[in-house]
């Protein structure tokens, strides 16, 4: 059975309020098999709103990319120390950035959808394993960005103030201007 096959039949038994990012089909063919439920927390399925997306602060001045540390409110830098990020809620995705340069900072928001796919049972996917799984990342992102009537792509790049979830604090670099 093809990947988007399987997608298909998931979503026709997805509990209602469970939306469907990415899954462990080992226990999908197990549980077909055996003819029970899919056990939907071993599939591992991801509420829509919540660690769906993973992102990262990008500074053009250094060009490097950091996560904010996973400890709600605690700072990280960029390597030349202009930028800086934290999540405000790492549950809810809410992150603040602070820069002395809004021209040089950006916010990448990654799709945990394909992060999932690199790691899961049906690596490695290949090419087609791999358009298959943006098309149902991006065709299942309501209310976001990747959306495919939208940006139609598992990689955003926004501007700090530009994004709902993102807090913009403009940032003279002192530790004073912290809290
Ligand atoms: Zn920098």
């Amino acid at each position: 059975m093809s990947f988007v096959d399987q997608v298909r039949i998931v979503e026709a038994e997805l509990p209602e309020g469970v939306v469907f990012i990415a899954g462990d089909f080992t226990e999908f063919e197990r549980a077909r098999n055996e003819r029970r439920p899919i056990n939907w927390k071993a599939f591992c399925v991801v509420r829509a709103g919540k660690g769906a997306v993973m992102k990262l602060l990008l500074c053009a001045e250094c060009t490097s990319f950091h996560s904010p540390p996973s400890q709600a409110m605690a700072w990280r830098s960029c390597d030349c120390g202009q930028a800086q990020v934290r999540w405000l809620d790492p549950v809810a995705g809410r992150l603040e950035v602070r820069a002395k340069s809004l021209e040089h900072t950006r916010v990448i928001g990654l799709h945990n959808g394909m992060l999932q796919a690199a790691f899961g049972p049906q690596r490695p996917l290949g090419d087609a394993g791999w358009r298959e799984t943006h098309e149902v990342v991006c065709e299942h992102a309501q209310g976001y960005l990747f959306q495919a009537q939208r940006r139609n792509c598992w990689a955003l790049i926004v501007a700090p103030h530009e994004s709902g979830d993102v807090t913009w604090t403009p940032w003279d670099g002192t530790e004073a201007a912290a809290d």
